[in-house]
């Protein structure tokens, strides 16, 4: 061995006409593992440098076994089926809303072949995408019209650029939210080209700030809801009408980010007051902004309503080519909404309304089978009170009583939460007071079997 052992190394080329890669170059192009050689020895040489490495480094056969294991890892998808046993309803991390069949079977349809995604079949020429969930929401919200983009970051750049490019637009300090992921409405605000002009305290506006504020420069009234924290003690908070009204005096309109999605009435779904999208609209906003996959329940989306003047601006801005949304987002939104053209049957079929009007007492029965299944299998696992959340910026501070599975787990109980994360299909949990507690409240029925056999592998491990 020299005194340097880099130069042991064996050379890719060595390495590829090797007996022990022969059976990875029938699994993968060469240039393919040639390029997971260059990636294992370049983390080699790192080691080597920086301190002891097992002398199998410099081995074909320990080459193969590495280029093998990364090789599986990127055979292996990397967006996974998790389990979400947090009670967290829309859980931002783990994809938001999951989808209602109808929706489901909606995206294979438009994904299975070609579909009239820009074609007017009735025409027989081009058509517009922009008209496959336009009607539905504007039935389902009295909007004059509708547009439908990425998501509602995108809908409320598309909004405020349409609206107060080189302008300015007006928005309380109470109002200026980080809603997670990188999303500060300030910074959303300087991207789109208008000007932002707070007005008003952290904790009081009043419709005089707005008032005083207003220019010839103004471009639009901005109000943007809280989602995800409350403000409470000595706050004042101008109300949507009132803002409406001072709009309508200085002719510009009111742009109003919403949020939440909620397409029913809050308290039918036993949620704190809080407006829907029509009930917006009825206060006097001229264009509103929504997620897709939050309260409303479907794909990731961004929903823009509001009067067809202004609608039409944002379709004809340059941006909305590149904020558009694809064929199979708008087959599984427009297979959402019409579910709730019948609210009965958007309560019962769209998991994130079904989540949230589960009572505690039905939670509690599914916590009883699952407890139950597990002290079967020898687990120590007994139900206790427990609490869910909405999440996803969705009704803060807001929370529905639930029944938790608690588990005491032979060993280390974060070693077990680790195994569940780790599992295939992956199961999300919440440890307390080192304990794993379950909430079905946010396990789907279809489920339960991979959850009870995961939680008795882990929590006996
Ligand atoms: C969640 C939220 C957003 C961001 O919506 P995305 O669909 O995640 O882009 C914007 N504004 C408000 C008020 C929100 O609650």
């Amino acid at each position: 061995m020299s005194t340097d052992p880099r130069r042991d190394i064996p050379a890719v080329d060595r390495l590829l006409g090797s007996a022990a890669f022969a059976p990875l170059l029938a699994r993968a192009p060469r240039p393919l593992i040639a390029r997971l050689i260059r990636d294992v020895q370049q983390r080699v040489r790192a080691d080597l440098a920086s301190g002891d490495v097992s002398p199998e480094v410099t081995t074909e056969a320990w080459h193969a076994r590495q280029v093998g294991e990364a090789l599986g890892g990127l055979q292996r998808p990397t967006l996974r089926r998790v389990i979400n046993a947090t009670g967290i309803i829309l859980h931002t991390n783990l994809g938001r809303a999951p989808l209602a069949p109808a929706a489901r079977a909606a995206v294979v349809e438009a994904a299975n072949g070609y579909c009239n995604l820009e074609f007017d079949l009735a025409a027989g020429i081009r058509g517009s995408r922009h008209a496959h969930c336009a009607e539905l929401l504007r039935q389902l919200t009295g909007a004059g019209a509708a547009l439908v983009v990425n998501n509602n970051a995108a809908a409320l750049v598309l909004a405020l650029d349409t609206l107060a490019r080189g302008r300015d637009a007006i928005i309380s300090r109470g109002e200026l939210v980080e809603i997670g992921d990188s999303f500060r409405v300030a910074e959303i605000m300087a991207r789109s080209g208008a000007r932002m002009v707070e007005v008003g305290a952290s904790n009081r506006t009043h419709l005089s700030d707005y008032r005083a504020a207003l220019s010839p420069d103004t471009g639009a009234l901005l109000k943007v809801h809280r989602s995800n924290f409350l403000i409470t003690g000595f706050t004042a908070e101008v109300a949507v009408a009132e803002l409406a009204h001072v709009a309508g005096e200085a002719a510009v309109p009111l742009l109003y980010d919403l949020g939440s999605g909620l397409l029913l009435p809050a308290a039918s779904l036993g949620l704190p007051p809080e407006p829907t999208a029509s009930e917006a609209l009825g206060m006097g906003a001229d264009l509103i902004t929504l997620s897709g996959d939050k309260l409303l329940g479907g794909p990731q989306a961004g929903i823009l309503l509001g009067t067809p003047e202004l609608i039409d601006r944002c379709r004809k801005n340059p941006l909305s080519r590149a904020l558009r949304v694809d064929k199979l987002t708008l087959a599984a939104l427009g297979a959402t909404l019409e579910l709730y053209l019948d609210p009965a049957r958007a309560r019962a079929e769209i998991p994130v309304l079904r989540m949230l009007l589960a009572s505690q007492a039905e939670v509690a029965t599914r916590a009883s089978r699952i407890a139950a299944a597990l002290r079967r299998r020898g687990v120590d696992a007994d139900v206790a009170d427990g609490e869910s959340a909405a999440g996803g910026g969705a009704s803060p501070g807001h929370v529905l009583a639930s029944a938790h599975v608690v588990i005491r787990t032979g060993g280390s109980c974060r070693a077990a939460e680790g195994r569940l994360r780790a599992g295939d299909p992956a199961v999300l949990v919440r440890v307390q007071e080192d304990r794993l507690r379950i909430d079905p409240r946010t396990v789907d029925d279809s489920e339960e079997d991979a959850l009870i056999e995961a939680l008795g592998t882990a929590a006996l491990a």
